[in-house]
This record gives C-alpha cells, sequence and structure tokens, in this order.
C-alpha cells in the first residue's frame, strides 16, 4: 500500500529516489506531492510562432530543428543557435549562451516548451537565452504543462514524471483537516487537491487545489503557535502581585509626567500577567518614541517589589549602557541602595556587557547571582549564556526585530522550577499577518499615542540626481540646527574599514547594481565633513566596530551635548534617546529598509523642538529606490509604513523565522494574500487545542504540524507540556 509516509525508494525505486533526496531532499510520497509546481503553461494560451512582435513575451511549444554551437565574438565559451519549429510550421531562432552545457538537452527532435521576449538579430526575430522545458509524450495531452521547481541535474519533466507515477500509486490519503473545518470553509478534499495541483484540468482546478493546500499550511502554523502558547502558558511562573508600598508606587509618585492612556492599560495588563503563576508572554509594540522604556521599568518594578529580579536585554552594547543610565535616572534615589541619600526600599541598576571590565564585571555577575540587583541590563548574547540569577521573574526584551523565537526560548529554558514572565517590546509595527504568524505565540499590545508635546519630524528627500545644489544646503541646515544649540546625526550605510571584511552594518536592502559605487562609509565621509562642511563643528564617530569603551565614550559626549554632530552607522538605529538632537542627515538613503529608515528618524525630535530628517540620494526619480524613499517623506504613521515593508520585502524572510533555518515547509502560504484564511485558522487551532491540548485525537493535524515546521521543533514544544 502506498501512502503519503512511504519512502520514494519503495514507491519510484532507488535511482529515481536517490536523485530526488540529493537534489530536492524529498524523501517521501508525501514529500513530493508536496513539491507543487512552479507554475503551469496553459495550453490554450500558447503563442504561435507566425506573427509574433518584437518585444512580446511568449510561450511557444516547439520542436528543436537544428542546434549549432558557434564561438562567441566578445566573451569566451560557446553558443547554441537553436532553430525551434512549431505545430504549424513557423520557425524562430532561438540563441542560448553557455552552449556546451545545453547541447545535450536542446537538441533536433527535441519538443520543449521555450518562453522569453522576443529580439531582433541580424534583421530577424529571435528569442535570447530563453527559459525551455523539455517535453514528455504525456504533456501533448494536458490542458495544462506543469513546471516544477527544478535543478540542473533534476529537470522539471522529470520530476513532473515521478509525481504521476506516484499519484497512480497512493490509494488512500487520509485527510488531516477535520471535517468541520473542511465543510466550514467548503475545501476541497486533500487527495483531491494534491492531484489537481498536479494535473489540473482548468484554471479554476488550480485555484481551488491551491486554495485548499494553503489552509494545510495556514493551519500547520497556527496549531503549531497555538500548541506553543499552550505549552508556555501551562508551566509555572513566579507570581509577581504588585506590592503597596513598594518600589512601584514610590516611582509612580515621583515621575515627572503622566503616563499616557495606552501606557496606563498596557500597564494593566501587564500588572495582571505578571500577577499571575503562569508566565506572561507579550509583545508590546509601539512606534519609536511612544514611551516604552517607562512601561517596562513600570512592570519591572513590580517584579522587584515581589521579591523578584528583572533583566533587560538590548541588543546593542551602546543601547544596554544607554538604558542602564536611562533606568539609573528614572529612579534616582530608587535605585540607589546601599549608598548615601538612596532611599530605603531602593534597587540597584547593574549594567553588564562584554566591554566590562574584568573585575566590574565579576562585581555584577555577582550582584546579579546574589540577588542585590534587582534590575540587570544587558546584552542579549551576554545574560543569555553568562549570567545565574537569584531569583529571575520578569524578562525584558527591547527591540525584539533583532530577535528570534529561539533566543527567547533560551531565555525559558534555563530555570527549570519557575519561568520567568517575558515581555517583548518593539518599536516596529507589526502587520497583522505577521503578528499572527511570528508571533503568534505571544499576546499583543499596542501603544499606539505619543506623550503630548512631541514635535513632528519634518523629513524630505533629497535627490543629488536632479538637484546637486541641495547637497550644500543639506550642510547649511546642520551647522544652522548646531548655532541654535541643538545636535545632528549624520548617518552612512558602511563603516569604511579596509581591514574588516563584512564591512556593512547591515545587509543592503536590495540587489546590488555592479555599475554603483560602493555605498559611503563613516570613515570616509568624517574626515571630509571634518575638514570641508562641517569645519569647526566637534564631530563624533560611532559605529559598530569599534572597541565597546570608544562606542561608549563617544555616546556619552553626544548624551552630554560635548559633541555637535555624530557620524554613525545604524547603531543608533534602535533606542538611542538624545532629546537635544534635531537634525539627522542620512547619507545613500536608498541603502536601506523602510522600517530601519522609520527607525533611524526617530531619534531625532524627541525633545520639544522639531525634528528634520534628510534622506540623502543620488537614485533617479521614478525608481522604486526613491518610491520608498518618497513614502517615508509622505507618511510618519509606523503601521503604514510597516504594511509597505512587507510588501517590498520577500516575505520568505518574515516566514523563515518560524521555521528556525529548517527547509521550509511554507511553499503557498503568503504573509500578504492569506490574511484572511490566516485569521480563520487561528480560530480553529486554538479551539482544537483547547480541547485537544496534544492533538492526541488528532493524529493527521500532529503531522500537519510536523510537516509545517519541522518535527524536532514541534517534538521540543510538546515536551514542555
Ligand atoms: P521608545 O518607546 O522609543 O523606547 P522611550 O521609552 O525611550 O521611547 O521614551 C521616549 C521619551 O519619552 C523618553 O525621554 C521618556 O522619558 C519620555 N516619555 C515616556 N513616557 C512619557 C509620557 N507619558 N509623557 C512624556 N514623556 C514621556
Ligand atoms: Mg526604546
Amino acid at each position: 500500500m502506498t501512502e503519503l509516509s512511504t519512502p520514494l525508494v519503495a514507491a519510484l525505486g532507488a535511482r529515481a529516489a536517490e536523485l530526488l533526496a540529493a537534489q530536492l531532499s524529498l524523501h517521501t510520497v508525501g514529500d513530493l506531492l508536496r513539491h507543487y509546481p512552479r507554475r503551469y503553461v496553459d495550453r490554450g494560451r500558447l503563442t504561435d510562432i507566425a506573427g509574433l512582435e518584437i518585444g512580446e513575451h511568449i510561450t511557444v511549444v516547439a520542436q528543436v530543428e537544428k542546434a549549432t554551437l558557434r564561438d562567441m565574438r566578445s566573451r569566451n565559451g560557446k553558443l547554441l543557435a537553436v532553430v525551434i519549429r512549431d505545430e504549424k510550421g513557423a520557425e524562430l531562432d532561438c540563441t542560448f549562451f553557455n552552449g556546451h552545457k545545453l547541447k545535450s538537452l536542446v537538441k533536433p527532435g527535441v519538443r520543449a516548451v521555450f518562453s522569453g521576449k522576443v529580439g531582433v538579430f541580424n534583421k530577424k526575430l529571435q528569442l535570447t537565452h530563453p527559459q525551455f522545458e523539455t517535453l514528455d509524450e504525456d504533456d501533448e495531452i494536458r490542458p495544462f504543462i506543469s513546471v516544477y521547481p527544478a535543478t540542473g541535474k533534476l529537470g522539471s519533466q522529470v520530476i513532473a514524471r515521478s509525481v504521476r507515477q506516484v499519484l497512480d500509486m497512493v490509494d488512500d490519503i487520509a485527510d488531516p483537516l477535520p471535517a468541520s473545518v473542511r465543510e466550514g470553509e467548503s475545501l476541497a478534499e486533500l487527495s483531491r487537491a494534491l492531484r489537481r495541483i498536479h494535473v489540473p484540468e482548468s484554471q479554476n482546478d488550480i485555484f481551488a487545489a491551491r486554495h485548499r493546500l494553503v489552509w494545510d499550511e495556514a493551519m500547520g502554523v497556527q496549531l503549531a503557535l497555538a500548541l506553543r502558547r499552550r505549552a508556555t502558558a501551562a508551566r509555572p511562573a513566579a507570581a509577581c502581585p504588585p506590592r503597596p508600598g513598594g518600589l512601584l508606587e514610590a516611582f509612580d509618585a515621583r515621575l515627572p509626567f503622566a503616563l499616557t492612556d495606552g501606557q496606563k492599560a498596557v500597564g494593566e495588563e501587564i500588572a495582571a500577567d505578571i500577577a499571575g503563576r503562569h508566565p506572561m508572554n507579550r509583545l508590546v509594540q509601539g512606534d519609536v518614541g511612544a514611551g516604552k522604556t517607562v512601561v517596562a521599568l513600570r512592570a519591572m518594578l513590580q517584579a522587584v517589589d515581589a521579591g523578584r529580579q528583572a533583566a533587560m536585554l538590548a541588543p546593542t552594547e551602546v543601547l544596554a549602557a544607554q538604558h542602564a543610565r536611562s533606568l539609573r535616572a528614572l529612579l534616582g534615589p530608587l535605585a540607589q541602595a546601599g549608598e548615601l541619600g538612596g532611599s530605603d526600599i531602593a534597587t540597584r541598576v547593574t549594567l553588564l556587557t562584554g566591554s566590562l571590565g574584568a573585575k566590574a564585571k565579576r562585581q555584577a555577575l555577582l550582584d546579579a547571582q546574589s540577588g542585590e540587583a534587582g534590575i540587570v541590563v544587558g546584552t542579549h548574547a551576554l545574560i543569555q549564556d553568562r549570567v545565574g540569577f537569584a531569583e529571575l521573574g520578569l524578562v525584558v526584551v527591547d527591540e525584539q526585530h533583532r530577535f528570534g523565537v529561539e533566543q527567547r526560548d533560551a531565555l525559558r529554558s534555563r530555570d527549570a522550577q519557575l519561568v520567568p514572565h517575558m515581555l517583548v517590546m518593539t518599536a516596529t509595527p507589526i502587520p497583522r499577518t505577521v503578528a499572527m504568524t511570528v508571533y503568534g505565540d505571544l499576546e499583543v499590545s499596542a501603544l499606539r499615542e505619543l506623550p503630548a508635546g512631541r514635535s513632528p519630524i519634518a523629513t524630505t528627500v533629497v535627490p543629488l540626481a536632479e538637484r546637486p545644489s541641495w547637497f550644500a544646503s543639506v550642510w547649511r541646515r546642520v551647522r544652522e540646527e548646531v548655532a541654535a544649540g541643538h545636535q545632528a546625526y549624520v548617518v552612512c550605510p558602511r563603516v569604511g574599514d579596509p581591514k574588516l571584511a563584512e564591512d556593512a552594518e547591515d545587509e543592503p536592502p536590495e540587489e546590488e547594481s555592479e555599475a554603483r559605487r560602493p555605498p559611503l562609509a563613516v570613515l570616509d565621509v568624517l574626515p571630509k565633513l571634518a575638514e570641508g562642511e562641517l569645519a569647526g563643528l566637534r564631530l563624533g564617530l560611532l559605529h559598530g566596530k569599534l572597541p565597546a569603551d570608544e562606542k561608549d565614550t563617544a555616546m556619552r559626549a553626544f548624551e552630554r551635548g560635548e559633541l555637535d554632530v555624530l557620524v554613525a552607522t545604524t547603531v543608533i538605529e534602535v533606542g538611542v534617546d538624545v532629546p537635544n538632537a534635531t537634525a539627522m542627515v542620512i547619507l545613500d538613503a536608498e541603502r536601506f529598509g523602510l522600517s530601519q529608515l522609520h527607525q533611524l528618524r526617530g531619534r531625532v525630535g524627541r525633545g520639544s523642538a522639531a525634528g528634520v530628517c534628510l534622506l540623502v540620494t543620488e537614485m533617479p526619480a521614478a525608481t522604486a529606490a526613491r518610491t520608498r524613499l518618497d513614502a517615508i517623506a509622505d507618511t510618519t504613521d509606523g503601521f503604514a509604513l510597516a504594511q509597505l515593508d512587507l510588501e517590498l520585502r520577500r516575505e520568505g524572510d518574515v516566514l523563515g523565522a518560524l521555521q528556525s533555518g529548517r527547509r521550509s515547509g511554507l511553499r503557498l502560504l503568503s504573509l500578504l494574500k492569506h490574511e484572511e484564511i490566516i485569521a480563520k485558522a487561528r480560530v480553529y487551532a486554538m479551539d482544537i487545542v483547547e480541547h485537544d491540548p496534544t492533538l492526541a485525537e488528532h493524529g493527521g493535524l500532529a503531522a500537519l504540524v510536523g510537516q509545517t515546521v519541522g518535527d524536532e521543533e514541534r517534538a521540543a514544544w510538546l515536551d514542555r507540556v
């Protein structure tokens, strides 16, 4: 009996199975049947060779008549000149590069689908290096030709043949989706959907099959998340109820401003969560400047009041150091335990980063271990693998977009007895589908309003391609801000140290074109500005490759107003808070991602003076890059930008985060196209897991989860129940 779990060896024999395993990592009948066609050639829509137009994109089925290898004039290698003929007898020239490689494939007598753009060469129409899929005899009678993701050694039609062979053998495909879901959503049965996606008879077949199979993936993801949520929520945590007369009350009493409604509401949710005996798992999203630090600090104080410790993790040392400073400043005497002038109920805020001297580090570790430090602030890396806490009750992770699912788990699994509550904070607004998937195991709250009295940031694109003279105005503007007593940032995409191999502090957002000059570097820009446009101003340097103490020194000097301008890479992107900084110049702005630019500009206009952000670019008008920059300039709504960013980014990157580097089980599911399906699947999944927390009664669904997110991970989750 052949079923989805049958190894391909048993179904197809050793040779085919080995090839499918080696080339595409397909091992079972199920793997192969879930290897869906990439596209279809609709035979009803094929083009005739007779009557082609120059510039047209065409797909033709034709037979190779002649194939001749020729030397290429301008470069090495051979060119394969091919004449193809369609069913009506019309002929067309095609040329292929790397001819010697293709010669054995594109030879006379072979029938294939050719697609490409019609061009002209020597006054004759031709296709230059068209895509082609050779055809089987079987293909000739089908209305659609399925084109598979293939490799050089394993072509599409070989895969198609194996798929059809297997489809003829499987007798019984059990449908994992409960009938209630299938009927409720009018979904095709699995066995029908699998047949139809590989061998469709009509466009409608393709649509219906895909729709059903998208549901499988959405259910797999949502079940995995529901299991995960349940598993974590079921573990015991240290209850941290609020304590009358404690630090939190004392802190609220000395707070120099009123909390926003959002800060109050989210604060209450958190307070209730961490008072409970099961771990909180909450994501707080709030645009830059929304005041997340105070929200986090209040939660940490509640934990300390309950006799526990809190850890705050930042993605960079700069940010960790700054958090420690600003927490101490906010707390005042409440953070001065044991010090002169410290409050009786005071605690201590301890900074723990890699750059501390050996002695200071030992002391910090000791403070954490002994429980002396109520609040420990550090970088993710360090706290994660070095620190033993006396009584860790709450972990705050700042700027989540730099921090993955596994890292969150690493923190969780350190203490077998009691699990710390977890508060994750991100300034990147999260589109709904991303919240439901990538962060789908967390409760989500949002701070939607900014504290009153913020000045708006005016963002302007400086298009040097059309307006080269604006470059001088940029620096004039910076000088004006400095003359008015303010400070400025100048951001470049690159460090520019030839000794460093990995130079870019972040990946460039899009594919690079070779002709472009390398992105501007802080190490080149700083001396030029110092001698030229910004001569006489006090300039500082900050980038990720500096030794930590130099970073810290630069940051502090800037904070204290001892520097006028900080020339920096994106290390300042997250969290850095210098209210007196009012201008930000971003050079080669098109090199940054949308969310990144939004984060960067959030660094200015944090005080009472208005902020200005100048996006300097050499990209010409009407390019995609310029459109992106215009979008940033046009809106300050982080949620709108996040949605746009999702549309522009390859979303594989987003969903990939769910799968911790494993080969993706998600082939069809799209965060953009399938919002409604994801939302519905989430409701079904939570309901199912509610009644069957280990999926013991839903074997098919358990298998689906395994397929979607990987067995190991699923096992790891289930272990924790
Ligand atoms: P982010 O959400 O970007 O982390 P921060 O927590 O750094 O924002 O807050 C930005 C600034 O706003 C800080 O200087 C902070 O003290 C201040 N702030 C926070 N909440 C309020 C409030 N309710 N009213 C006025 N200022 C506030
Ligand atoms: Mg912050």
